[in-house]
Parts: C-alpha cells; sequence; structure tokens
C-alpha cells in the first residue's frame, strides 16, 4: 500500500535500548567517558588554560552532568553537551571567549560504547519498514548533538534508513516533551495521526508520544524490566519484528 493511503506513514524510534542493544556495556559510565573526559582536559592544557588534574576535573564535569540533567527532568529542557562544557570551564574560572567549543568537543572523540550493538533485529526491521515505504526516524535523549552519535549510526550501518534523526541536545526540549516529537513530525511534514512511536522508557518514550497525540508502543527487551509507573502504551513488543504485524492492523482497523 503507498505510504499516502495509509494512516501510519511515519515510524519513529528511540536509539539506546530501542534500536542499539545497550546488554552488553563493557565498562562503567565513569570508565568509558573518562578517556574522553581527559581528552578535552589534554586540550584546553595544550591551548594556554590552566586546569585542576584530570581527576578533579573529571569530578567538576560529571557533577554539571548531573545536575543540569537533573535540571533538566523538572524543566523539560536539554542537557547541552556544549553548554555543559561552557558550565564546567566557567566554573574553573577559563575565559570563554578565548575557548573554541567546536574543536573542543571534536578533542573530545566521542565514540560508540563498547559492547552495545544493534538489537539482531534491527536492520531486518528498517529494511522491512524502508520497503514497505515508511518514514523512519529517530529521536534520542542525548545531550551530544547529533553530529556526534551519528558516528555511531554510521558504525553500526544505520545512517541510510533514516529521514529524521534528532537529539535532545540539539533540540532544546527533552522526552517526554510534545515539542521534540513535534520537531520530528515537523521535519517529516506528518500529523501525529500519521505517526509511531517505539521507545523502552515508559516516563519519557511513551508518555512523550502520548503527550504528542502519536501511537505508542513500548518496547522491553529481555535485560529490561521498566516500571510502567501509570503509564499505558497503546502496544507493548518484546522484539521489534513484532512491530509489522502491528503496523498492519493499524491499517485494517481504520
Ligand atoms: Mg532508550
Amino acid at each position: 500500500m503507498h505510504r499516502s493511503a495509509r494512516r501510519i506513514s511515519a515510524v519513529l524510534f528511540d536509539l539506546d535500548d530501542t534500536l542499539l542493544d545497550w546488554s552488553g556495556r563493557v565498562g562503567s559510565w565513569t570508565e568509558i567517558t573518562r578517556p574522553h573526559v581527559d581528552n578535552v582536559h589534554d586540550y584546553l592544557t595544550s591551548h594556554g588554560h590552566t586546569l585542576p588534574g584530570k581527576d578533579a576535573f573529571a569530578d567538576i564535569y560529571r557533577d554539571i552532568i548531573i545536575d543540569s540533567w537533573a535540571e533538566a527532568r523538572r524543566t523539560w529542557e536539554s542537557v547541552c553537551f556544549e553548554t555543559v562544557l561552557r558550565k564546567s570551564c566557567l566554573h574553573l574560572g577559563l575565559a570563554l571567549d578565548q575557548i573554541d567549543f567546536h574543536e573542543v568537543m571534536v578533542a573530545f572523540d566521542y565514540a560508540p560504547i563498547p559492547g552495545v550493538v544493534p538489537f539482531v533485529d534491527t536492520i531486518p526491521v528498517l529494511e522491512r519498514l524502508r520497503e514497505m515505504d515508511y518514514k523512519i526516524g529517530m529521536i534520542t535523549n542525548s545531550m551530544m548533538p547529533m553530529w556526534m552519535r551519528d558516528i555511531e549510526l554510521e558504525k553500526y550501518a544505520l545512517t541510510p534508513y533514516f529521514d529524521v534523526c534528532i537529539t535532545s541536545g540539539d533540540c532544546g526540549t527533552i522526552k517526554p516533551n510534545p515539542a521534540i516529537y513535534q520537531k520530528a513530525l515537523d521535519l517529516l511534514d506528518m500529523t501525529p495521526n500519521q505517526a509511531l512511536f517505539v521507545g523502552d522508557r515508559p516516563a519519557n518514550d511513551i508518555a512523550g508520544a502520548k503527550n504528542a497525540g502519536i501511537t505508542s508502543v513500548l518496547f522491553t527487551p529481555p535485560h529490561l524490566n521498566r516500571d510502567l509507573d501509570g503509564v499505558e502504551p497503546d502496544y507493548t513488543i518484546t522484539k521489534l519484528t513484532e512491530l509489522l504485524p502491528i503496523l498492519g492492523k493499524l491499517e485494517e482497523d481504520r
């Protein structure tokens, strides 16, 4: 069936633990991020800025991220990586106008998380959706700009499948704020009624999709057991392939 004749024309996904399987992550968050934070320290010191030791710098960076995300959960405004870097430098009394923050972000040298890979059915499902002429989007609550997360999409060969990809860091708001979903819909020139959203977190993915008026699908992979906390998804799946019969049923029920 051609896209214009269907009710659902776009399938939007969360990224982490929806398209990417984090169950095999190797190392703690601190262990994974610390070499990148050290890269920032190296960049700033090599450009003549006076910093405390790497441990103290990493502590300041971590505390600013923790505070920023706590604030974001209250306000639904996003955490932005560049802002975190600016706040870290400001805290240390560095002259912000002397720092090229794009260069700092490049020096951070973002990389895919060790042990994280697409689920076995991620690419087959995206391939099938593409064959069926669905638009495909991705919305992630990530402070990183999309050009950094693109490094992962490239590595996992996911890039060609997406018509739109949005990080909350770029958008200015986080899920469950309906504004971030609306941004994706606007870019696809679609209405909420034409979209389906798939994500693993009831409190932001599913609650947000409902806030935006989008049909919601909760993905519950075997390694996760998230509390619904009163949120009621329209559908629940344990494998991404289960999306395909749901899409078929939504057309039959029109
Ligand atoms: Mg997720």
